[in-house]
């Protein structure tokens, strides 16, 4: 281990970090790293094992372009045990800009701190924070995780996209940023008629229980100092895992205003009854040229046998989680989020790239937190292509999804594209849209997979998030439009025959067990006009379209009634394999028809004793037998209707081609 301080090709590091005697010798479990703030001082602490020195630079600016922004201080860090190097800076250095001057493998880099807490313009120095100053009004008292994680429905939103639109009611200078969330009382604007919720009373009114942000972590592909209104990106590039994203705050130049906001922005959402969900990124950066790589070369990042960064993101870095010191970076910084910004959930990127014993030590990690096994963990169990994860460690893949905590959810592409077909393939169609002979999967389906069938065997029906479509790939109504062969494609004509299909597709997904997830405006017919990768499409492609929204107000109430259903009816939320005996499926001759009846376990909140589900993607009318009893219609293919006065059938049922109909059996007295 002698000669750290020198310079080594990738591949004499990789050999090196993969060696239990380097972690063993300079694995820190310190929860100090980084600036510690105090009145009286604040103490720096850096892990660089590989460092031949390390200095700490301070400024009065974030960036460089500003006014004074030259170097205010310098102090040189001493190396202490397992490689971490520290100083103290006496005094009240709130608001005090910073960096780290490191000399490793063979090379000079001035770098932000990877635990850095705040930052300046574009992240590119790292600021001292005293974080209790940063807080709300009221924020000691702000309630999270109050038991949001008992019956989900998320719910996916970008923070620009959801009040960007003119038309959203929202005052200008909140528009795209974190604040457009404390705004209550807006209306659609330029509409006159009707009660038109929109922003924040919109989503309360919905009846979802979170809302899943897209990266809101500080990100590099937004450029904060350049003009925000001609600039969008979804934010897969993280540059401060631990820092704001600076476009959406009214100020990105002082570092302490984003944090503010941010707390703003959750503590409005709380106040709604809306837990909150961050969308997390770890398993690669913005670019290789990162603070990580500056900090401890190569140390972060996965490297191939030939030498080169692991790209399984298609991002030309995977990162390394099974290494300790990135595995301690992940659970500090979940951990982080979620005591200081009171977050009720986390969604892992590309999943895939991380190992199962990380993902499952977060999950513990959580579940230290006070109410903290109420948080929410879910990822996509996949990669963009294979990764050089390092040999013995186990991939958070589908197949793997047994080997994850049963509080660890994924999202299913197995039921996304069974229901409505390919992501990859426009105008393959799934069973909403016309392809035959799917019962057996879309029984699947509705039992979250927990059979014998698939190739992934998930503990219970809680570790599948049941969903048709998310911010990646089209839009459901999109991808309904393309495979209504209407070529030349018309995503903004209206079309009964995609609006009876997305309905469908709804209601299949919402009666499946598992978790329901569904992107922002699926409910309003939402179209990014037949763009799938829109990640760094213009504003006004992927923004929300609040105007059409009410224009599709029959769909967006159909999902409401939806969620109703939902919300009185437990066995839906049931996270066991043993809910499985609550469902029978009924035998019918009928092609493309799945029909199944779902028992109730009597719970306090649920108003049905039994219902029976009948999806039907057959054009012709036909007529079902029910099973015995009289049956209240709930849904009846094109409209959901709740109350007691509504229609009742029995023995038989007529069901118009391509629907789903919902009965309900026994309304408790209430
Ligand atoms: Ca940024």
């Amino acid at each position: 281990m002698n000669g750290l301080t020198e310079k080594k090709t990738a591949m004499e590091w990789k050999a090196i970090f993969e060696s239990e005697a380097f972690e063993e010798k300079y694995g820190y479990d310190g929860r100090d790293l980084g600036a510690v703030y105090g009145k009286a001082y604040t103490s720096f602490k850096v892990w660089a094992p590989t460092a031949a020195g390390v200095q700490l630079n301070l400024y009065h600016t974030g960036s460089d372009q500003e006014k004074d922004a030259g170097l205010a201080g310098r102090c040189s860090m001493e190396k202490g045990a397992k490689g971490v190097w520290n100083c103290k800076v006496e005094g009240d250095l709130a608001g005090v800009y910073y960096t780290f001057t490191i000399e490793a493998n063979g090379g000079v880099h001035e770098t932000a701190d990877i635990y850095a807490k705040a930052a300046g313009v574009n992240g590119s120095r790292s600021m001292v924070v005293d974080l209790s100053s940063a807080n709300p009004m009221g924020w000691e008292q702000d309630a999270y995780r109050g038991g949001y994680g008992e019956r989900p429905v998320i719910y996916e939103l970008h923070i620009k996209d959801f009040s960007n639109d003119i038309h959203s009611g929202i005052r200008k200078e909140y528009r795209g940023k974190y604040m457009a969330f404390t705004e209550k009382g807006t209306q659609l604007a330029g509409k006159s008629g009707g009660y038109m919720p929109t922003g924040i009373d919109y989503l309360k009114n919905l009846g979802i229980t979170h809302v899943h942000l897209l990266p809101s972590y500080d990100y590099g592909s937004v450029d904060e100092s350049g003009d925000l209104d001609n600039q969008f990106n979804w934010g897969y590039d993280p540059v401060n895992y631990n820092v704001p994203e600076g476009s959406y705050s009214v100020n990105p130049y002082d570092g302490a205003i984003r944090i503010r906001e941010f707390k703003e922005m959750v503590k409005a959402l709380h106040e709604a009854g809306l837990a909150v969900v961050m969308d997390v990124v770890y398993n690669h950066t913005y670019s290789a040229d990162s603070w990580f790589q500056s900090t401890v070369p190569y140390y972060y990042y996965r490297i191939n046998g030939k030498g080169q960064l692991s790209n399984g993101s298609l991002c030309g870095n995977d990162t390394a989680s099974e290494r300790r010191m990135f595995r301690k970076y992940m659970i500090d910084s979940v951990c982080y989020w979620a005591a200081e910004y009171h977050i009720d959930g986390f969604r892992f990127d590309l999943m895939g790239l991380h190992d199962v014993d990380t993902m499952n030590e977060i999950r513990n990690a959580l579940d230290q937190l006070p109410g903290g096994n109420q948080i929410l963990m879910y990822g996509e169990p996949w990669r963009g292509s294979e990764s050089s994860m390092k040999k013995g460690s186990i991939p958070a893949l589908k197949e793997q999804i047994d080997q994850l905590d049963e509080r660890i959810s994924i999202f299913c592409d197995s039921t996304r594209d069974c229901i409505k077909g390919s992501v990859f393939y426009a105008e393959k169609a799934g069973f909403v849209n016309g392809k035959e002979g799917l019962e057996e999967d879309i029984s699947s389906c509705v039992l979250a997979w927990c059979t014998k069938r698939g190739k992934f065997h998930p503990r219970g029906p809680g570790q599948i998030i049941s969903y048709v479509s998310a911010h990646d790939n089209y839009t459901l109504w999109d991808k309904l439009v393309y495979t209504a062969k209407a070529k030349p494609w018309d995503f903004l004509e209206k079309n009964p025959e995609v609006l009876q299909q997305n309905k469908m597709a709804a209601a299949i997904y919402f009666t499946c067990l598992g978790t329901p997830f569904f992107q922002a405006g699926e409910e309003g017919a939402r179209t990014k006009r037949g763009i799938g990768d829109s990640y760094a499409s213009l504003a006004e492609i992927n923004q929300l379209d609040w105007a059409r929204i009410y224009e599709y107000e029959e769909l967006t109430a159909f999902y409401k009634g939806l969620i109703e259903i939902r919300k009185h009816f437990g066995t839906f939320y049931r996270k066991d394999k043993g809910v499985l005996d609550n469902i029978r499926f009924w035998k019918v001759s009928c092609a493309n028809m799945v029909c199944f009846t779902m028992k109730g376990d009597r719970e306090e909140a649920d108003w049905w004793e039994e219902l029976s589900v009948i999806y039907y993607a057959g054009l012709q009318k036909e007529e079902v037998g029910l099973p015995q009893g009289m049956w209240q219609v709930l849904c009846d293919g094109s409209r959901v209707n709740l109350k007691k006065e509504g229609m009742y059938a029995s023995e038989t049922f007529t069901v118009p081609g391509r629907s789903v109909i919902i009965l309900g059996k026994q309304v408790y007295p209430k």
